[in-house]
Parts: C-alpha cells; structure tokens; sequence
C-alpha cells in the first residue's frame, strides 16, 4: 500500500501558497514553504511549519528551479510537492523529475501534462475523443500559403494562437485579410520568446463570447467527476478579472452536456488530479473546447464555495492513491459565488502595476466573505512577480445576494500605501450589464469608460436583487430581455436618480 503524505513542500508564493499549506494543516500534513530573495518576509514562509531558500529573487532563479525545489524536499523529509499554479505547475518535466526521485508530485501525469499543454495536440485529442472544439487547424502552420488557405476555408474573422500558449501571449485577432501575414509573423515571434516554441495554429474567432469552464477531479482509479461551471468572460486582455458560478447564461441541459463532456476529456488523458476544461461559447451556447488547465486554478474557491468541496484536500487525497469519496449524483450546486482579483495596479494609468509597501489593510469580513491573501502592514509587495494581493470570494444564496455583498465587501476593504483595483471592481459590481448577467469576454473594453471614470454609483442593492430576481425566475436571458425595458437599466434612466434619493449609494 501507498505511503500517507505526510508532509508537503508548496513550489510556489503569495496567496496560492496559503491557501495549500491551509489545507494541509486541516489535514494533518506538514507544510515546507521555499523563498526567494525577496520573499524573505512572505507570508507563506511565516505561516509554513519549515522554511527554504532556494535563490534570487528572480523566478527563473528561484521557484523555477527544478533542481533546488526537489533537494529542498528531500532534504526536509517532503514526501510530495504541491505546484500551486503559474511556476513549475503545468511543467511535464518537473513532475516527471519529482516521480524519479521518489516525491509524489501533487497534479497529474507527465503525459497528461504534456498532452494538454500543446494547444495543437490537446485539440487533436479532443476532436478523437468526440469533444467539440473550435473550428481551425489540427497542424502547425508551416507556411504562409497553409495560413491563408486555412483561413479562406476556416473564414474570417480568426485568431492565430501559440500552440504552447498561455496567459494570452502569441495570440492575434485577425479580422480582414490584410492583417493575415504580419500578425502570423507577430505571434510567431511573440511566442518564440515566451515560450521558445514558434508553433502556431488558426481557430475560428468565436464573436461576443462567453469563457465558461469546467472544474474537474479525477482519480487514479478511472473514476471523474465534474464540479459544475465557473463564468470567466469578465477579462481585461484575455486574463481573468471576476468569476461567477453559477454562469448567468447556463441552463441545465447544456450543464450537463458540457460537464459531461468536461469529464471524457479529462478521461481521453487518464487524467487524475484537479484540472480545468476551458470552453469558449457563444451566445446561442454553441460551446467549444478552448483548452485545458492541467492545475489548480486561479478562481477555484468559488467552486469549493457553491459545491462544498476543498478542492486542494481533494488533490492530496488523490495523489494519495485514494478512490474519489463521491459520484457525479452527490454533487449540486448551492447558491451563488463571485470572486474579484484585487491587484496592487494603478487602473487609471493603464493598468500598470504597483508593488509597495502596504500601509494599512482592512480586510472585509462578515456573513459570506472568504478572504484568500497574502499581505499583511508593512510588508512590501515585491517587483518580481505577478501584482495579484489577494482574491475575494463571496457567497450569496441568490445571484443578487452575491452581488449585494461583494459589494458591501469592497466597500469594507481598505488598502493604504500601493494603488488597487477595488474600486475598479466596485464599478463593475455596478454595472447594469454585469447586475443582469449581460455581459461576454468584450464587456471590459465596451465598458472602459465608465469602469474608469469617478462615477457615482449606479445601482442600489433594491434595483440589484430585483434585477437578480428576475433573472432567476426567467429561464433564458432572452426572456428577461423582453420583460425589462433594457432602457430603465441604462445610464440616465429612473432607476438611478431613485437611487440618489433613497440615499443608498452606496452600501
Ligand atoms: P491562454 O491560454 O493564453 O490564456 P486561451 O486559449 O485560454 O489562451 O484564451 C484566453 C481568452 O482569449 C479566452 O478566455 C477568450 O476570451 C479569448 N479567446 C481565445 N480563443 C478565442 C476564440 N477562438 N474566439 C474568441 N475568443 C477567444
């Protein structure tokens, strides 16, 4: 039989990190933290039951150093290796380079890696295994006369995408024919040097879309499930900014066709882990398979939130050779949850980001509210790495409840010393668009404006939960489109100057 882990050594920083190690207390299990330079101070290395250094501040000389991480944990007695995400996470080398030197390394297989981390491969394997995917290539792009008679047949619009791809990097929008050989070169070049690999493929640009994806767990034992969707079109550059679940748009029949094909994807890889089945849809739910995440995500706690699972206790017990403790049958969702990504960045000025040193933090609290961070007074965001503080995750058991108290959260959540996002965030809380659940992967820059601007608030928690009300009990947004007059919702209308008067601007 399989040894127990015992004791966990976390290759990764800042809030991710926290959030495993939090886990492992619950379950027993040791954690090792490993630092850089300039995480000397980190939270992680104050909250881990043992500490490394491992190099320079740097990660290409810190956390992405594959030697160092796995002498760390052998030399603190680590019997695995929590990856977290970003870093060494999706890495087929390292996790095969942990199961050479004995740690069980806590994701899945090499292969499976391997397999869904080129984009060119990962669709070839879909397409076998029934899984729709986007309309496009299967190969390479060799040449330029293969682009351009893909894309006659493929049609414009189209994106020509990284095959190793990610973070949104070596991807270009083309919409008219002019475009086609200086964006190949584009992100050609631009994916050589992200990712050293200059491997391109075409896909059909899927217009207005919606980024829903699947959480998945998999044991080793063939038995997958699937933990329900998460709405992630709420993007600024294709990353991520707020995630819901469950998605406004979904209904329970392509729920189900989704989450199932969500699971023989993860089946076509023998998968075993936690990992994310990304699709791309579109506004009449016409879904395709975009990609999968071979990892924890970002946005997982929602998930935990509305399914009532810990998803990090659930990879150890997995990679502790245990069989998945419940079938597809047990699992439901229960009311609604929202995250926001609060990052030191100074919104106004491009989004540019601004590490410092945190002054003052009052962390919201209250029925509902889950708090996943990292900083703490005085401690100094470092230059190094991705400008993510902390992740605010609320639940409601309604959408408009959810809303309602992500919104009384921001309002509460004070941070001096670096510029945030918060109240960036706020406005998109405020949005009309964002309140009914009308909104794709576009509604960032179709909103920018008034995401920026020093506006006063537009909508009251009343005006929000009646909306949520109606989306609710509506089984299509189509249906409320009709019963609401979307211009009592727009800039302007009664609703707002309502607001004014009840004196309610804000929570
Ligand atoms: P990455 O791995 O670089 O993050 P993804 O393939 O996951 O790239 O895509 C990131 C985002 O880019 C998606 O969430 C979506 O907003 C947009 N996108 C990607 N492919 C398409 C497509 N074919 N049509 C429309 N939008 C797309």
């Amino acid at each position: 039989m399989q040894k127990m882990i015992k004791k966990v050594l976390v290759a990764n920083r800042g809030e991710i990190a926290v959030r495993i190690m939090r886990s492992c207390r619950e379950m027993g299990i040791q954690s090792v933290a490993v630092f850089s330079e300039a995480d000397r101070t980190s939270m992680h290395v104050r909250y881990a039951d043992e500490a490394y250094y491992i190099g320079p501040s740097p990660s290409a000389e810190s956390y992405l150093k594959m030697d160092k991480i796995i002498e760390v944990a052998k030399l603190s007695g680590a019997d695995a290796i929590h990856p977290g995400y970003g870093f060494l996470s999706e890495n087929a080398k390292f996790s095969a380079r942990c199961g050479e030197a004995g740690i069980i390394f806590i994701g899945p297989s090499p292969f499976a890696i391997s397999t869904m981390g080129d984009k060119i491969t990962a669709r070839k394997t879909m397409i076998a295994a029934g899984v729709p995917v986007v309309p496009g290539t299967t190969e390479k792009v060799t040449s330029d006369e293969f682009a351009l008679k893909t894309i006659k047949e493929v049609g414009l619009p189209v994106m020509i995408k990284a095959s190793a791809g990610g973070g949104g990097k070596g991807m270009r929008l083309i919409r008219e024919e002019k475009d086609i050989l200086p964006a190949l070169r584009g992100a050609k070049s631009e994916a050589m040097t992200a990712f050293g690999d200059d491997a391109v493929y075409i896909e059909k640009y899927i217009d207005s879309p919606h980024h829903i994806e699947f959480q998945i767990l998999a044991d080793k034992h063939g038995n997958a499930v699937h933990l329900f969707e998460r709405e992630c079109s709420v993007q600024r550059r294709h990353q991520k900014v707020v995630e819901e679940t469950p998605s406004p748009i979904m209904t329970p029949k392509v729920r189900a066709e989704m989450g199932a094909y969500a699971v023989a994807a993860a089946k076509a890889v023998n998968y075993d882990g936690a990992g994310t089945i990304e699709f791309i849809v579109d506004d009449n739910l016409n879904y395709y398979f975009l990609e999968m995440n071979t990892r924890l995500q970002v946005e997982h706690p929602i998930t935990e939130r509305v399914v009532g699972v810990d998803i990090v206790k659930e990879q150890i017990n997995i990679a502790n050779g245990k069989v998945l403790s419940f079938v597809q049958e047990n699992l439901k969702q229960s009311g609604h949850a929202i995250e926001c990504r609060i990052y030191a960045e100074d919104t106004d000025n491009n989004f540019m980001p601004n590490p410092g040193t945190i002054k003052h933090i009052q962390e919201p609290l209250g029925l509902g509210v889950r708090h996943d961070g990292y900083v703490y007074e005085g401690y100094t965001i470092p230059i190094y790495y991705d400008p993510m503080i902390s992740k605010l995750i609320v639940w409601g058991q309604t959408r408009g409840e959810a809303i309602a108290r992500m919104r009384r959260a921001l309002y509460e959540y004070k941070i001096t010393g670096v510029k945030t996002s918060i109240k960036f965030l706020e406005r998109i809380m405020e949005s009309p668009d964002f309140c009914i659940g009308n909104y794709n992967t576009h509604f960032i820059e179709n909103n920018l404006e008034r995401l920026l601007a020093d506006s006063e608030c537009d909508l009251n928690c009343e005006d929000i939960a009646l909306i949520s009300a109606f989306i609710e009990y509506s089984d299509k947004l189509d249906k409320v489109k009709q019963t609401v007059s979307m211009a009592t919702l727009r800039h302007g209308a009664d609703w707002k100057a309502r607001g004014r008067r009840s004196g309610v601007n804000r929570l």
